[in-house]
């Protein structure tokens, strides 16, 4: 899996994934991460990226000539024309659906606007999906692209050490994951619940299920509504 990220920070991007778990998998060359600077593109002799929006309003706009050859330059590489993801707030959420669809790319490209956007016309002509991380406005789509990078990494085989980890947490099935203790057995007076104990899967992982129910129903009802049940959960926990 090789990600290229396209934008005007590229330190800030390589800092934030060079370390912990995405880092260690990068250098076990299990995925790869490419922050492609912008600005190395432009053909403006100070240097400049950005320029005041034609109509007027507030603040700058990246312009498209740089954006086009910096992304042009990862195509002719590797000579094929990856998935290229926008982020931006007017995109679809991203979810962890969309991570399992992305995953199943071998390369991605991440386009990071910054200042007001970018130049609508670049977007037309190289981008194939909008991306949003939520219904609010950050200064670029650095942070973004980190996230979306983060989640579909986990999914790459070998990332998460313990290969169940990935398919037994929440989401998987419309349902969040099962509170979970560690040692020790009490802690502030709180004990740990001792079906756990027990020794007995078969009631551990009937009591995780059960527990994994109650707590999308609280918490996430519009997660629940559509969460795949057995009949007889169907009766006692959606009547
Ligand atoms: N004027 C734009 C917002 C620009 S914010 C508008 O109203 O749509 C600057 C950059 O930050 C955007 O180009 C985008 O790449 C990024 N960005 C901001 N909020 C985001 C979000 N919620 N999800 C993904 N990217 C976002």
């Amino acid at each position: 899996m090789n990600f290229y990220i396209l934008t005007l920070f590229p330190d800030m991007v390589m800092q934030g994934l060079n370390t912990s778990i995405i880092g260690r998998a990068a250098e076990k060359g299990l995925l790869s991460i490419e922050a492609v600077n912008i600005r190395d593109y432009t053909i403006n002799k100070h240097k400049k990226v950005d320029d005041y929006p034609y109509g007027g309003g507030a603040g700058m706009l990246m312009q498209a000539q740089p954006v086009y050859d910096a992304w042009k330059s990862i195509v002719d590489k590797i000579g094929a024309k990856p998935r290229t993801i926008y982020l931006t707030p007017q995109g679809p959420t991203f979810t962890q659906q969309a991570a399992k669809s992305f995953a199943k790319e071998e390369n991605l490209i991440f386009l990071c606007g910054h200042y007001e956007g970018i130049d609508e016309r670049v977007l037309e002509e190289i981008v194939t999906d909008y991306v949003s991380i939520g219904d609010y406005v950050l200064t670029g789509g650095e942070l973004p692209a980190m996230v979306i990078v983060d989640a579909i990494s986990r999914m790459v085989p070998g990332v998460l050490t313990n290969d169940e980890s990935g398919s037994t947490e929440s989401f998987e099935g419309d349902l969040l994951e099962y509170p979970q203790y560690s040692r020790p057995e009490e802690w502030m007076g709180k004990k740990v619940p001792p079906v756990l104990l027990s020794g007995n899967h078969k009631l551990v992982d009937e009591w995780r299920r059960e527990q994994s129910i109650i707590r999308t129903k609280e918490r996430r009802p519009d997660l629940f509504a559509r969460a795949v049940l057995t009949e007889k959960e169907q009766k006692k926990w959606r009547p």
